[in-house]
């Protein structure tokens, strides 16, 4: 392309991952500037004031007075004097010197843009965008001008925002309709009133009015989330269809046994529901893929334990996998119990799990001994080898890497089924978005009886009441959590206030009357396992910690959990800590504790976890708040990162693609008609697509 050389060809790469014309005409601008407005000199002087505007830009019209260099090595920098007919102006350059001096003539006029600052009270424009003023520009142009992001390498080699938009309006001299081919199907075009794709492409970056940019952003948006949601039909569609699976057709004597005879309490409906759904989809003859969603306290685990009798039933082995050693624990004593009277070996794998154990835990496992194998990651080690594992289990699914995952696909020669559990519960639009080549399954209902928790808000200055809270429920023979932050960011303090506040609840309850556990990260292994454990045997009334009992962890007589600098927590995390109390029979209660000084979106979060229960409810409004950028797992994924849409801002826009490529699909699951192939050709050419969504 004309214009671009080597060098810069090379800097667009690595600066901004333009490789291609079509990366190019992706970059799309983040504004679009009235090329008509010139600012005068004498304006820029008066006009500062920074508490109304943060960043002012200005574009000017002046010629050149001079230049000099001036200054010594960090300190160099290159000034001009720009003069209009209102005054002078002072441009500096502290980059790319060498490039920029050669573009200046004394005596020539120039039209530059840039961010108006002050040094000594005068304005100046550091690293402005500078063109020869021809008569052209001074004529004006009858479109808005569009600005693209770029990066201070790139804008000393001449290519700032506006430049860019140079090669993007040379590009799109250079390319006809055929080149950016339709990718939508008509009657879809037609139906929302969309313009073609190569119209949008022209709008978004040429727009004559705010109107044309608007309907190209429509435009494309949409093809944004209807693109990437009927790749996971397809995905999905394909896995159905083609993939192999472990059969587990029967229900034999393991999964009735236990069901008839040593199942604690009956299921709910959901939890009923859920476990045939599993069983209908691993008697197909297919992998499954599916992620199973249920709120804290729904009864994920006895799903877990049934489904795994299942697979033993057919002759396979089951595996399930915690993010933490204390939860894998936690669960291996829970199946191990509710299986001893089914005679089911089962077997614990952690990273603690001493090396005589270990190697004979291997033997067993690889000869088909052992049937369920409970653990953490340590379970994908290479070494572990398995029999004829049938099924996988995934408790907390987004602490588990994609690669992680895709190591447990190696492990049996026909891939196991894989089943995905996550007590945060993912607001549907992310589901659809982010895990829609999964199959879904929800359990929307608590175990009766149940009371729901109160959850209150205190200040610090409180805290002696709610010290004297907790000591009322602990006489009662209850137990409480307290539970500080640890943030990494601020690791050292946290740690220290941490300490701090186990010595504080210390002297609120002195032993040999009250017992203490404190369990946190910095902690070896067995002291951590130790506390733990004492405060699940009732040995301890307090658990003093920081997040890291956050999943799982079941101990019904907990009553009372205490969350200290609860503005600091996050909406889920906050609710999957409240999960931990409210398990047993009796009326629990979650303390958020705060300093007075809140911000708007802490108080906002705060309010929430006072007013609702419902982790469907609070996910939703997390999205809200912080965007989906933050939420766990999918931030390296790219699933979600969109150029133009917005999974928060345009959901109405994703709900309608996600309808339409659900209503194409089941027409024409291989877009065969004539209307779909446009869209079928675009999807081939397309290559590299990574499929990171796919679990197993
Ligand atoms: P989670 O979905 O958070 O993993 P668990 O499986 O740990 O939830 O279950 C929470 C608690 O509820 C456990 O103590 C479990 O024994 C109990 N529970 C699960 N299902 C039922 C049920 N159908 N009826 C009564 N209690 C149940
Ligand atoms: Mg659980």
């Amino acid at each position: 392309m004309k214009g671009v050389g080597p060098q810069r060809a090379d800097l667009l790469r690595k600066e901004l991952g333009i490789f291609t014309f079509g990366d190019l005409l992706e970059h799309y601008p983040f504004r679009h500037i009235d090329r008509t407005k010139i600012n005068l000199i004498s304006e820029l002087a008066t006009q500062i004031d920074f508490s109304t505007s943060d960043t002012v830009y200005a574009q000017v019209m002046g010629r050149l007075m001079s230049f000099e260099i001036v200054g010594q090595r960090a300190g160099k920098r290159l000034i001009a004097q720009l003069k209009d007919k209102t005054g002078i102006l002072e441009l500096t350059w502290f980059q790319g010197i060498s490039w920029v001096q050669k573009q200046l003539e004394v005596g020539q006029s120039y039209l530059v843009f840039g961010r108006v600052t002050y040094y000594n009270g005068q304005p100046q424009l550091v690293h402005p965008e500078l063109e020869v003023l021809t008569a052209e520009i001074q004529t004006g142009k009858n479109f808005l001008e569009p600005v693209y992001s770029t990066t201070e390498k790139l804008r000393v080699r001449g290519l700032g925002g506006r430049q860019i938009g140079k090669l993007t309006q040379l590009l799109m001299g250079m390319v006809h309709e055929k080149d950016i081919p339709e990718n939508l199907p008509d009657p879809v075009l037609n139906k929302l009133k969309l313009i073609n794709r190569f119209q949008a492409c022209r709008q978004i970056h040429f727009p004559q009015t705010p109107a044309e940019y608007n309907e190209a952003v429509k435009r494309l948006k949409f093809e944004e989330f209807f693109i990437a949601q009927l790749r996971m039909n397809l995905l999905r569609l394909k896995r159905h269809r083609y993939s192999k699976g472990v059969v587990f057709d029967k229900v034999g004597d393991y999964f009735n046994g236990f069901y008839k005879n040593h199942l604690p309490f009956a299921l709910t409906t959901a939890q009923k529901r859920v476990i045939k759904e599993i069983r209908t989809d691993t008697a197909r003859g297919r992998q499954m893929n599916r992620l199973l969603q249920g709120d804290v306290g729904s009864g994920k685990t006895i799903v877990a334990v049934l489904v795994m009798l299942l697979a033993i039933d057919n002759n396979y082995q089951a595996c399930l996998m915690a993010p933490t050693e204390i939860l894998a624990q936690q669960h291996y004593k829970t199946i191990s119990s509710l299986l001893e009277k089914t005679g089911v070996p089962v077997k614990l794998l952690t990273g603690s799990t001493k090396a005589a154990e270990r190697k004979k835990i291997l033997k067993e496992l690889e000869e088909g001994h052992v049937k369920i194998l409970i653990g953490t990651h340590a379970i994908i080690e290479d070494v572990v080898k398995f029999n004829n594992l049938g099924i996988v289990i995934i408790d907390e699914q987004h602490r588990f890497g994609v690669a992680q995952r895709a190591k447990l696909w190696e492990k049996a020669r026909i891939p196991p089924h894989v089943l995905v559990m996550t007590a945060t519960p993912i607001p549907r639009t992310l589901a659809m978005t982010a895990y829609g080549d999964l199959d879904y399954s929800v359990i929307d209902e608590l175990p009766p009886g149940r009371k729901p928790i109160t959850t209150v808000h205190r200040y610090e200055s409180q805290r002696s009441r709610v010290m004297d809270f907790i000591r009322a429920e602990i006489d009662k023979g209850r137990q409480a959590y307290i539970i500080f932050p640890l943030i990494e960011e601020s690791a050292k303090l946290d740690y220290e206030n941490l300490m701090h506040g186990y010595e504080n609840v210390k002297t609120y309850f002195p032993e040999p009357k009250y017992w203490i556990s404190m369990v946190h990260g910095r902690q070896p292994a067995d002291q951590k396992k130790l506390n733990m454990k004492r405060f699940v045997d009732h040995d301890t009334q307090i658990m003093v910690s920081t997040t890291v009992i956050e999943v799982g962890v079941d101990v019904p007589n907990a009553s009372v959990m205490v969350i200290e600098s609860a503005e600091k927590f996050g909406l889920s995390q906050l609710h999957q800590l409240r999960g931990r109390v409210g398990r047993g029979a009796e009326k629990s209660y979650c303390v958020l504790l705060s300093g007075t000084k809140l911000g708007n979106d802490a108080r906002e979060r705060i309010r929430i976890m006072t007013s609702t229960n419902n982790g469907f409810e609070i996910a939703e409004k997390d999205l809200e708040l912080r965007g989906p950028g933050d939420i766990e797992g999918t931030k390296q994924s790219g699933v979600l990162n969109f150029k133009l849409a917005s999974i928060v801002q345009d959901r109405p826009i994703l709900e309608l693609a996600r309808n339409m490529v659900s209503e194409m699909v089941e027409n024409d699951p291989d877009l065969n008609s004539a209307e779909n192939l446009q869209t079928k050709v675009f999807l081939q050419r397309q290559k590299g697509h990574i499929t990171w969504s796919k679990i197993s």
